[in-house]
């Protein structure tokens, strides 16, 4: 076996479960295992290397190698996984089958860590790099993004970023960002039998999604971005009522507003405030749960260049490409950092119940990096 590949299997073998929000338990959840193991290899490769706290028993690992030039480049990738529930390969004992290795985290994205702990160890061993790298392992990517958000609070400038999740080895310089929002309207019980004392927040719900509907269908006339195509939004889950004989006090929805490069979240949160206004009354609510922004990194910034020069090296389709879903990028493009999202494997396999990456992409992933990292 590869060294990368031996240091994915140990990576899978360690679960990483994303608690969502709750405390780290059971025996699964929480990135602790991953930290401990990723600050010790680094550390035992004379690797300059530190654990940041982001929240109780959820720490990020930052290591450094100096080069000649700062601020650094950052290589982030993140430690934790989804669940595993319903999983039909065995989530926790990585085994390779024709060129695949089965297992959680196996393409998201441990397989861009791995790689990437791979080629920094190489990188270090040598002359200093043109730029200094920091490598920045991550926790909660999954639900909040707070492992980034916290390193990036506290970093100093950052020169650019290379974010690691299962783009097949393509340079992704676009995606979507995402907002979310939770509706709540308020009114007052009464007995069903008597539906007049009591102020229905069913029925005033049931306008505000009708007029969201008409405004999802209203995003489809705009134009689209050339690599990500069109904004959308969509009303995911209501809750509201306690009994068929009771006049509702409170009905709740959830809406998922994707962005494109342009939008901010912001912007979008002002389009379903109007979208709801002369719907909601006062005590009624809509406030955000999540604010990603949409990546957008300019096709001749230094670090496409880069990486797309590493890409051709290895062999590699180069062409600049957007990608639907949502990573830490978002938050370095919060912050105005450029970034590209590169790695092995498939988003295809990322979060199903056989999740595999494909070993050859891996170890690619490992000389791509590297040369990143030497500029
Ligand atoms: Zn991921």
């Amino acid at each position: 076996m590869s060294e990368v590949t031996d240091l994915l299997t140990d990576l899978v073998r360690l679960p990483s479960v994303n608690p969502c929000g709750c405390e780290p338990e059971g025996p699964y959840q929480g990135e602790e295992r991953m930290t401990r193991f990723v600050h010790e290899w680094l550390q035992g490769r004379g690797i300059d290397c530190r654990r940041q706290s982001v929240s109780p028993g959820r720490e990020n690992v930052i290591a450094r190698v100096p080069g000649r030039e700062e601020p650094p480049i950052v290589f982030e990738s993140h430690m934790d996984t989804v669940g595993v529930d319903g999983m039909t390969v065995a989530p926790f004992e990585p085994r390779i089958e024709e060129g695949r290795m089965f297992g959680r985290g196996s393409c998201d994205t441990k397989s861009s860590l791995a790689a990437m702990m791979i080629a920094l160890a190489r990188v270090a061993q040598g002359d200093p790099p043109p730029r200094t790298i920091e490598l920045v392992a991550v926790v909660d990517e999954e639900y909040l993004h707070g492992g980034v958000a916290r390193y990036l609070e506290d970093s100093g400038p950052v020169h650019c970023a290379v974010v690691g999740e299962p783009t097949r080895l393509r340079v992704v310089v676009a995606h979507n960002g995402a907002l979310r929002t939770r509706i709540t309207t308020r009114g007052v019980s009464a007995h069903s039998s008597n539906p007049d004392n009591g102020v229905n927040a069913i029925y005033r719900m049931a306008r505000a999604v009708l007029s969201l509907e008409q405004l999802a269908e209203s995003l489809r006339e705009r134009a689209p971005h050339p690599l990500v195509g069109r904004p959308t939004l969509s009303v995911g889950t209501i809750v509201g009522g306690m009994a068929v004989n009771i006049v509702p006090e409170l009905c709740q929805i959830m809406v998922d507003r994707r962005l494109i490069p342009g939008e901010t979240p912001d912007g979008a949160f002002d389009e379903i405030a109007e979208a709801l206004d002369g719907i909601l009354e006062p005590g009624d609510d809509l406030a955000h749960t999540l604010k990603d922004w949409p990546v957008e990194t300019d096709r001749n910034a230094g670090i496409v260049e880069t990486v797309r020069e590493a890409v051709r090296a290895i062999g590699g389709e180069d062409e600049p490409e957007g990608a639907p879903y949502c990573t830490d990028g978002c938050d370095f493009a919060e912050r105005g950092v450029p970034l590209v999202v590169f790695g092995p494997g498939d988003i295809a396999q990322a979060h199903t119940a056989g999740e595999w990456v494909e070993v050859a992409q891996v170890e690619a992933a490992v000389d791509a990096y590297e040369l990143m990292m030497r500029g």
